[in-house]
């Protein structure tokens, strides 16, 4: 969600955007939605989260899952034990309030994939007609878009995006949070059959005991 976003006309388009999410859930009673927001420093220490949760009414906020993902210019190494305090308090809120347990970057569950966009027909198609696998790498076409529609992908790109898992590395597969983490994705697939490019661990910002807690509390909180 893009707060400084405009509609037509240069208006903002956030009041837009939670009407927008009411109606769906008001209109289509098994509708699911991912509120996806942004963060960097900055964002956790000046807006103020509970506000901007309390505009959607209490009785669809189950069916809102607050996806709470880092601008990835800004991942940094996590030599915090403790994790991000201010993220915590930001998710527990959510989930006070009747949200429903919001995904992490570095960790999820019940999912086969790390990022929605490793799934094999996600398509990121440009203003100008070209194709990609995912909005961050766009320095080389994945695909071509024909006049009658079709899309022919790169062989090449798919290959190299699909023949091996990130996990497929000795230490992800004796992993205990392997479930939850799947390593990195697929656009990141680099370490050697041995270790991953990099580990979850490092960079996480909550531990996986406080995920496990907020997910048991999200469940509890259902029934
Ligand atoms: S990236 Fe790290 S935490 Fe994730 S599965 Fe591999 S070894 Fe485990």
């Amino acid at each position: 969600m893009k707060s400084k976003g405009k509609i037509q006309y240069g208006q903002p388009n956030f009041q837009r955007i939670i009407k927008n999410i009411i109606l769906i859930l008001k209109i289509i009673p098994d509708a699911h939605i991912t509120l996806r927001i942004n963060f960097d420093e900055s964002t956790l220490k000046v807006s103020n989260f509970d506000n901007v949760f309390k505009l959607i009414p209490k009785q669809y906020r189950r069916r809102v899952f607050i996806s709470l993902q880092r601008v990835w210019q800004t991942v940094e190494k996590n030599e915090s034990k403790s994790g991000n305090k201010e993220l915590i308090q930001i998710r527990d809120s959510a989930l006070n309030l009747g949200y429903s347990a919001s995904e992490t970057t570095q960790f999820h569950a019940g999912r086969a994939f790390k990022c929605y966009a490793d799934r094999m027909y996600n398509t990121v198609i440009d203003y100008d007609g070209k194709v990609y696998k995912c909005t961050v790498n766009t320095h080389k076409e994945a695909g071509v878009l024909h006049d009658n529609g079709e899309i022919v992908w790169s062989r090449d790109t798919l290959t190299r995006l699909f023949s091996k898992a990130p996990f497929e590395n000795k230490k992800c597969l004796s992993c205990k949070h392997l479930p939850i983490c799947l390593n990195v994705c697929i656009q990141n697939t680099r370490g050697s059959s041995e270790v991953p490019e990099r580990c979850a661990l490092d960079y996480a910002e909550i531990t996986v005991e406080d995920f496990i807690k907020s997910l048991l509390k999200n469940k509890v909180s259902v029934e």
